[in-house]
């Protein structure tokens, strides 16, 4: 059954983004149907110059705050990880954004998601200028964009 599981792609040719099959299986592991309480990470990744790939992500910890309608991850209990990552991957692997649950089949970023996702950037010390927001929603729904400086690019799968 793995092997059906495609690596899935989204964008256009000027924004391209690929999220690798072993990281869509863990979206849908945290996809907690059972307490239907949001779930959440952030991505990590390289960045090439045609396209970014998303290779890893991180789940869930203690230190976030989380409900049936939100998320709010913790600094403290990601900053590890995005160290961890770098050093394994000799650099290359970086923190590329964002991602959590919406217990629904149109996944929409709210204004609070928005609100999130520019002031990451904006904080970012990194020299990339773009990040991420995956939101997950129900029976395989994404809905996924690229923040830059100027907009929030929303970014359709490629089918
Ligand atoms: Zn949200």
């Amino acid at each position: 059954m793995y092997n059906k599981i495609k690596n899935i792609e989204f964008g256009n040719p000027n924004h391209r983004i690929i999220i690798k099959k072993h990281v869509f299986k863990k979206f849908h592991k945290y996809m907690n149907k059972k307490t239907k309480n949001e779930a959440g990470g952030i991505l990590l990744g390289n960045v090439y110059k045609d396209r970014c790939e998303i290779v890893k992500i991180t789940k869930p910890n203690k230190y976030d705050s989380f409900g049936p309608n939100y998320f709010v991850r913790s600094k403290r209990g990601a900053q590890p990880q995005i160290n961890r990552a770098w050093k394994k991957s000799n650099g290359t692997n970086i923190y590329l954004g964002e991602w959590h649950t919406h217990f629904a089949n149109d996944p929409k970023p709210s204004l609070t998601d928005k609100n999130m996702i520019i002031n990451s950037l904006n904080k970012t010390k990194m020299e990339i200028n773009f990040l991420f927001l995956v939101i997950v929603g129900l029976n395989n729904t994404f809905w996924v964009g690229k923040q830059t400086r100027e907009k929030l690019i929303e970014l359709n799968k490629i089918i």
